[in-house]
This record gives structure tokens, sequence and C-alpha cells, in this order.
């Protein structure tokens, strides 16, 4: 038998013995341009021992949402004029006594950091240094409303915690699997080789997050299986995993292409940009924002990005809600389709994030258009909200799941590999 004992811990009086391996519990970090997201994981057990989110940095009304396992939730509202002070506040809030769950910043023994864009440099997670460091900014063109405020967040959490090691895990990287003919679009082959204009994806800490549970529940060897991914959300994609690799993923060069989204326009005819830019005399900035900020669900609809407002309105008889769903169901449809045929079967659907694991509706709808894959729902186990379990009948050829996704696991995870 072997004792490891954590120093830090025994430093700081908690004399902790540990048989087997050392205590870790890993910090992870999703800043946003005026958030900034934790958890507080034990590694040992996988345990949530705190989360948060600080919200409205550097702008008016700040506060901290912080809740520690089996403590009540509390609202901090202290000025944070930016992610350093904020992230202070958040070291504070974890050492309380009242409200916290560690003694002292020492016992956060790493951080995990989602950073949204890694291009074709990152192809997986990397333990932060200064040439990752450079790396990261080298991609800031790639991703010009996303990075800054990761690397924001990195630099704070640098500054505060000098010695803790640190990871960045990339929302790009799982997807760097993905073939030449998925991942490059039929333009000029120069305007990739200039400027890196290909498709990356998004959403993959999540995609291989349930892609690897989905291989668990169904205890079968990832690499024996076809696995379809939904992760719908407020942005949604969908993911062809084979061999537990992506083959194909639908959003691109940036989260706007694929899905209907609740506010993104999805796959469209390009053409349509310049004409609408024409006609409406906007410059790029107002286009995008368009195509980004007001389309959608919420475009299409015209009532909300949020699918409980828009399942509602349809509830009521609003036409274009219907119109709406109608949309998004299509196109998962279209893309469960030619992921299936890409792959020449499918073995496993999984739904995931907010849509996708609590709307029993829309897996229900999306379900009735794959009965030609084999695909048999089991109508009362799909009756359920957030559940991890299987939802198809045993005769199902097809197995359909619900995964809630875990990005920050998979961020700890990947964080714990690597230091
Ligand atoms: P996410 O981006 O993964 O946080 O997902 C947010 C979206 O999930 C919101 O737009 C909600 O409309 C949707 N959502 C959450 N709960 C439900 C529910 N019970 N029924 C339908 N949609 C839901």
């Amino acid at each position: 038998m072997i004792f490891v004992c954590n120093c830090n811990k025994m430093f700081y009086g908690e004399r902790k013995y540990l048989v087997g391996g050392v205590s870790m519990n890993i910090l992870v970090i999703n800043c946003g341009s005026s958030s900034l997201k934790y958890q507080l994981i034990d590694m040992d057990n996988e345990n949530v021992l705190a989360k948060g989110l600080a919200e409205r940095i550097g702008i008016e009304n700040p506060r901290i949402k912080h809740k520690a396992s089996g403590k009540d939730e509390v609202i901090i509202e202290k000025p944070m004029p930016d992610h350093k002070v904020a992230l202070e506040l958040v070291i504070n809030a974890l050492v309380d006594k009242e409200h916290g769950c560690i003694e002292s910043m020492n016992e956060i023994n790493a951080v995990g950091h989602r950073v949204v864009h890694g291009g074709e440099k990152f192809t997986e997670s990397v333990l932060i240094t200064d040439e990752v460091m450079k790396g990261l900014n080298d991609c800031v063109d790639l991703a010009p409303l996303h990075n800054p405020p990761n690397i924001m967040g990195i630099e704070a959490c640098k500054e505060i915690m000098p010695n803790v090691p640190m990871v960045a895990v990339f929302d790009t990287a799982f997807h760097q699997t993905m073939p030449a003919d998925s991942y490059l679009y039929a333009l000029p082959y120069e305007l990739y080789e200039k400027y890196g204009v290909r498709r990356y994806g998004f959403h993959g800490t999540s995609h291989k997050y349930v892609s690897q549970r989905t291989a668990e529940i169904l205890n079968k060897d990832i690499k024996d299986l076809k696995i379809i991914t939904c992760h719908l959300g407020n942005g949604a994609s969908i993911a062809a995993i084979k061999d537990g690799k992506c083959l194909d993923t639908s959003m691109g060069f940036t989260p706007l292409e694929g899905l209907v989204m609740g506010t993104r326009v999805g796959d469209m005819d390009p053409a349509i940009i310049p004409f609408i830019m024409e006609k409406e005399k906007l410059n790029p900035n107002e286009m995008s924002n368009l195509l980004n900020k007001e389309s959608g669900v919420l475009g299409i609809s015209g009532v909300s990005s949020d699918f409980r407002d828009v399942e509602d309105e349809m509830a009521k008889g609003n036409e274009r809600a219907k119109l709406a769903l109608y949309m998004f169901n299509n196109r998962v449809i279209k893309y469960i389709g030619a992921y299936a045929a890409m792959m020449n079967g499918v073995d496993a659907i999984v739904f995931t994030a907010g849509l996708g694991e609590n709307s029993a509706e829309a897996r229900e709808e999306i379900c009735k258009y794959l009965t030609y894959l084999g695909v048999e729902i089991d109508h009362e186990l799909n009756k359920v909200r957030g559940k991890e379990r299987i939802i198809s009948t045993e005769n199902s050829k097809v197995k359909v799941l619900i995964v809630p996704t875990n990005e920050e696991l998979m961020i700890a995870r990947d964080t714990k590999a690597l230091i």
C-alpha cells in the first residue's frame, strides 16, 4: 500500500492522507467578454465542490452567483472592473469560511481553461506555456469575439496563481481529425493556404464528452461505434463520429454554419449576403449581426430565441412559431441522414444540450423521420428532462440516447491528464 500526502493540504493544516494518489482539485474556467463561469472539481471522485458565474464584468451592477456543494447559493455584489478582480473575488468565495469549499488557494492544483478557437495549431488540449500563449494570440484573427476574453482569463489566472499549472482546452480541437474533404470549402485553395479559411467546428468538448459517455453506457469500445451527436442548444451543432474520431461536423469556419439556431441562420446560399447588404445598405458588421443575432428561430418565429417560448407560442396556434420549430427539426433530420450516409450507417444517435436534453417533443419529432434507419423510440422512456438514458426500444436497430453534456468535467479530465 502506498501512502501519499498532499503537501499543500498539510501545509494549510488539513492533513489529508490519500491511498494510491495525490488529491487534486481542478478549477475550470470559461471566460466570456463580460463573464467568468467556474467550477472547482475534486478529481478523486469528479465531484463538483463549487460552481458559479461572475457576470457583468467591466459594466454596471456586476455580481457573482456562487454555490458550494451542500451550501446555499450566495450572490456577491462587488465592483468588478476586469477579469482579474472577478477571479480574485471568485477565489475569495472558494476559500470563504461560510460559503467556500477549500481552506486556501493552494488547494487549487491546476486550472483548465476553455478556449474557443485553436485553429489548426492546436489539435488537442495543451499545457499553457509562453509559446502556447503566442499561439493563442495567433488564433485571435479566427475568433475575434471569443478568443480575447479566453486569453484575458488565462492572464488573470497567471497573475493570481503564477505557480499553478494551466491547461487550454479548445472547442475546435476534437474536430481536427476531420479529413480535408470534410473541412475544406470549395473556394480557391489559396484562400485556405493564405488565411486558414476552412471548417473548424465548435462544441468539440461537448461532442467528445457525449460520444465517450455513449460508448460507456452502451458498454462498447468507441472504436467500434458510428455515433451521431446532436448538441441542440441555443447554439447547435451535429457531429459524425467514427472510431471515436470526428469525421464531420455542422459548424464551420465560425459557429454560424449548419443547423438553424436560436439566433443564427445556419446553412444558406452565400449569394444572399451581398444581395441583402446591397438592398438594405448594410456594412459587414451589420450583416454579420443580422446573421448571428437576428436570424434562426428568433428571426423566423418573431417570438424569441428560446425554444421554450417558441414551443409555447406554437401550442397557442402561432404559425410562425410552428414554422421555426419545423425548420429547426428539418435541418437536424437532414444532417443526421447525411452523416449516416457518410459513415455508411449509424449505431447511436445522441441528444444533448438545452433542447436536446430537455425537449421530449423535439426528440420525438426528429426521430419520427428516422425510422428508415431503424430508429424506434420508446415514447415512455423519452418523456424525461435532463436525464442520462437510452430512449430507444430494445429492438431499435440504432440506439438513441440522452446524454447531458458536461464540458467542465471534460476540461478537468484533460487538465488532469496533462499535468
Ligand atoms: P444551451 O445553449 O445548451 O444552454 O440551451 C439553451 C436552450 O435550451 C434554450 O434556448 C432553451 O430554449 C432550450 N431549453 C432548455 N430547456 C428546455 C425545455 N424544457 N424545453 C425546450 N427547450 C428547452
